[in-house]
Formats: structure tokens, C-alpha cells, sequence
């Protein structure tokens, strides 16, 4: 765990860290740089004893399981891979939402192959929730495992359909996709390190009600 007497928070660049910025801004806690602008990974605030780590959003977790950060912000698909160990998870901070979707090329009868028992080729970041996702509903998957640019696997031939996040559905049209699915839907959630809130909760208590009461 990181000091005694200070708080360590740890974000993503992008979206999380815009919205979260009126979160802290409630708890009286102003960046005092912008990640997007600076290479910095580590970022000061205008609180002495506050600071705030840039990480990959996938590694918010981590930095917050193992204690390198006290707090994080992270969506629930990347929780729900990442499997919770370690982590408190008070509020649903309702930012950063989206759902998680299967999606697969207009024309494509997803229902219909589903219906025949197809096995069906499914290319994901999500490789745990989509396995249960399909589990669930009995459907027979091959996983294929990719790190971005989903949209791309059914027009390449590599699978038959994604397991994405969408909002505006945008780039799925950009792609000639189309949602066929919804697995859940997806908003981000503020992370505690268990250590952490026992031994500073003094500390921490207030930035969590603080981001309790600011939450629509
Ligand atoms: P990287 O871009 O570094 O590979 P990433 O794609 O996981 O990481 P973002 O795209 O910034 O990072 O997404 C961070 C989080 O924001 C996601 O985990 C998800 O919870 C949420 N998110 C992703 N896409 C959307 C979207 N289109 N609309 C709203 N929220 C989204
Ligand atoms: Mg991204």
C-alpha cells in the first residue's frame, strides 16, 4: 500500500477521466493537470495529500486489487473480466455508459443460427462474460480473443460475430454491423482496496460520500 496519510487514485484517459472530473470536483479535489495534454502518469491535485495515476483502463483494477491506488474507477465489463478479487465496490458512479452487445454483419441471421445449434465463431476483448453470456443461453461458441478494433473480425472472415461495447451503435453502422444481442448494460463503478479503507478510512470515507451524494 502506498502512504499512510495520502490517497492514491487511479484513472484512464478518455472518457473516465472527463467524467469523472465533477465526481472529485464534489469531493474538492481538482486535477492539476490534464491527462490528454500531458505525458504525465502521475498527476497532482490541488489537495497536498491526493494524487491521481493514469493507467490503461483494463488496468484500473490491478493498480487498485495489489494497493498501488486506494480508489479507481473502472467500467463493469473490465471489472467483471478482471473478477473482483480484493475489491470493494460501494457505488455505481452511472458515467462512461454503454452496454455490451453481440453484434454481427447486417444479413447475418444470428437467431436463426442460434436456432439451428450453429457453433459460432465470436471474436471479444470480454472472453469471461461472453463465455458465461453464451453458457447461459446454451449457445456453442469458439472464443477468439483480440485486444481492439472488434468491428473488424466478421468483415476479415476471422469470426462470425463480436461481443463489443456500443453506445450510439456509430461504428457499428460505420462497419455494416448490427446489434443482435444485448448482454447488460454497462456503467462505470468506483473501486476500493479493502486494506486501504480500514487503515485510512478517515481519508477515504469523505471522497466516497462525496462521490455518493454528486451521483445523479
Ligand atoms: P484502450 O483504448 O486503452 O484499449 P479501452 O478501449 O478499454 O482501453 P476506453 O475506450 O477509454 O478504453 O473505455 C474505457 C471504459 O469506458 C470501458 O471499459 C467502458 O466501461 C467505457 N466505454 C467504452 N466504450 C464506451 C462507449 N462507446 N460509450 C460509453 N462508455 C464506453
Ligand atoms: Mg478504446
Amino acid at each position: 500500500m502506498n502512504a499512510i496519510n495520502a490517497i492514491t487514485i487511479a484513472l484512464s484517459k478518455g472518457r473516465i477521466f472527463e467524467e469523472t472530473l465533477p465526481l472529485l470536483a464534489a469531493a474538492g479535489i481538482v486535477p492539476s493537470e490534464n491527462p490528454e495534454q500531458s505525458r504525465k502518469l502521475i498527476i497532482g491535485t490541488n489537495r497536498p495529500d491526493v494524487r491521481v495515476v493514469i493507467v490503461r483502463a483494463s488496468d484500473v483494477p490491478t493498480y487498485v486489487q495489489y494497493g498501488a491506488a486506494d480508489l479507481g474507477i473502472a467500467g463493469k465489463d473490465v471489472l467483471l473480466e478482471h473478477g473482483g478479487t480484493g475489491l470493494y465496490q460501494p457505488l455505481d458512479l452511472k458515467i462512461a455508459k454503454c452496454r455490451l452487445c453481440v453484434a454481427a454483419p447486417v444479413g447475418f441471421d444470428y437467431a436463426a443460427a442460434v436456432r439451428r445449434g450453429a457453433r459460432l465463431r465470436i471474436a471479444t476483448k470480454y472472453i469471461q462474460t461472453a463465455r458465461e453470456h453464451f453458457a447461459a443461453k446454451g449457445v456453442h461458441v469458439d472464443l477468439i480473443k483480440l485486444y481492439g478494433s472488434m468491428e473488424l473480425a466478421p468483415l476479415a472472415g476471422l469470426a462470425d460475430a463480436i461481443v463489443d461495447l456500443v453506445s450510439s451503435g456509430g461504428t457499428l453502422k460505420a462497419n455494416n454491423l448490427t446489434e443482435v444481442e444485448e448482454i447488460m448494460p454497462i456503467s462505470s463503478r468506483l473501486v476500493v482496496n479493502q486494506a486501504s479503507l480500514k487503515m485510512k478510512r478517515d481519508l477515504l470515507q469523505p471522497v466516497i460520500d462525496s462521490f455518493a451524494g454528486a451521483v445523479q
